[in-house]
């Protein structure tokens, strides 16, 4: 189960709850009527998890209105719930697309659409949180940063910030081993290794002006370049300014939720 962030639809305000934490992940607050009587309620943001908190006591099948707290409109006018066709809430992802709950107490029906694929953009899907070097660092501090983080790609920095080069494991293998014919079989040396390697900074041995899209740049067209040039990944910038990172695995899921959503 993963945790999911999401807001309102009508105003955009988040409804991630801090305060009220639920299995360990910020819960969802809404507001719940029944029969005249409002209540909060905290439900569970792991996608998928039915516990949640409410004071006020519904018989199990109920359809309930729930109600934005902070916009105070009513939430519960999604398309029929798949299961029991009371109708759904539509809640917006932080990452794009949206997650629909059923407004009927007890059910269990909770489904993620991602509306139009065509629609979504890298800024909806990528990552936000980058782990990045600088020009200046060495190639062993890129290998070590590779290896703690699991990854095999890292956006170059130079020192006002802006994204320069990306270094790739393979290229820094290239680099490490310019003897190796095939670089990709090897493992990834260990980190407190070659004479060879000092004096080389990741600014050397990445590749220079890397292709970025931008925030706007739709997921469709990313995919498809990301493709053309066998990317597993791409830096996403702003002006010049790294804003996050696309990878594969992000258009896969996005590609998926919107077949299955
Ligand atoms: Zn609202
Ligand atoms: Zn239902």
């Amino acid at each position: 189960m993963f945790p999911i962030e999401v807001s309102c639809l009508k105003c955009g305000h988040s409804l991630m709850d801090t305060d009220t934490p639920i299995e360990g992940f910020p819960s969802v607050h809404l507001l719940i009527r029944s029969e005249g009587k409002r209540d909060h309620v905290y439900l569970s943001a792991l996608y998928g998890s039915h516990r949640g908190r409410l004071k006020m006591a519904i018989p199990r099948g109920t359809i309930v209105d729930i109600i934005c707290p902070f916009c105070g409109k009513a939430l519960s006018d999604g398309p029929p719930c798949l299961s029991c066709e009371a109708p759904t809430v539509s809640l917006e992802m932080a990452r794009g697309g949206c997650v629909r709950i059923c407004s009927r107490f007890g059910c269990r029906k909770h489904a993620i659409a991602f509306g139009d694929i065509g629609e979504v953009v890298a800024a909806s899907v990528m990552n936000r949180y980058v782990v990045t070097v600088y020009e200046s660092d060495t190639l062993q501090h890129a290998a070590a940063t590779m290896s703690h983080y699991d990854i095999s790609g890292l956006p170059v920095l130079n020192e006002t910030e802006r994204l320069t080069g990306f270094l790739t494991l393979d290229r820094l293998l290239q680099v490490a081993y310019p003897d190796s014919l095939n670089p990709d079989c090897l493992p990834i040396p260990a980190i407190e290794t070659p004479e060879d390697w000092t004096g080389i900074t990741c600014g050397e041995a990445a590749e220079e002006d890397p292709l970025c899209v931008t925030p706007e740049t739709p997921l469709l067209e990313a995919s498809k370049i990301m493709i053309a040039f066998c990317l597993h990944q791409m830096p996403v910038t702003k002006n010049g300014v790294l804003v996050g990172m696309l990878s594969r695995g992000d258009l896969f899921r996005a590609l998926l939720r919107d077949k299955t959503g």
